[in-house]
């Protein structure tokens, strides 16, 4: 309940107009990106899909970022990405994420200085599970520094309410 009775010395305490919803929201709003950014999966655009699905249980992940050889972000696989091309696909080993991922210019992403509300809102607008957190290191040439994901937001709401 702390934030909701203003302490005044002397006087007791006071009402400080809030509530608890407020108080919540106030401290969400305080956060960026940079703040609750988790550490990101990555994985290389020649990386078979086979192995791809076989990384994504080893590091219990829903999403791989795909990068190049020199650790840009080229794309993101999904985990329907992968069932997708499991479903319809021989010889998983041979074909690269390349082939089946959601490439650049059409990844969204996070800023590191976004506020997690903004983040939260590309999440459900634009209707996936996670955005990289990047930092731009020359026109169009983007390293992954983290990521946010549905899970990073609900573990804050839950902090939150604590
Ligand atoms: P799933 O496909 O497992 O439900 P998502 O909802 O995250 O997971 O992905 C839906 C589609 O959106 C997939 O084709 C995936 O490649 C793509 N996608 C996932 N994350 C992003 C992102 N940050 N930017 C653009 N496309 C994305």
């Amino acid at each position: 309940m702390s934030g909701l009775l203003d302490g005044r010395p002397r006087v007791g305490y006071s009402y400080s107009g809030k509530g608890a919803t407020g108080l919540l929201f106030d401290s969400l709003r305080n956060l960026t990106v940079n703040d609750v950014k988790s550490i990101p999966v990555m994985v290389r655009d020649k990386t078979s899909v086979y192995d791809a699905i076989v990384t994504l249980f080893v590091e219990d992940v829903g999403t791989l970022f795909v990068v190049d050889e020199e650790g840009y972000l080229q794309g993101v696989v999904s985990r329907k990405d992968l069932l997708k091309a499991a479903i319809g696909t021989p010889d998983l080993s041979r074909v690269p994420v390349a082939v089946i991922m959601t490439r650049m210019p059409n990844v969204f992403t996070a800023d590191p200085e976004d506020n997690i509300l903004a983040a939260a809102k590309k999440i459900v607008d634009y209707q996936v599970d996670a955005l990289p957190v990047v930092r731009e290191v020359s026109p169009g040439k983007l390293k992954v520094i983290g990521k946010i994901t549905k899970t990073t937001l609900v573990r804050q709401l839950a902090e939150a309410s604590n």
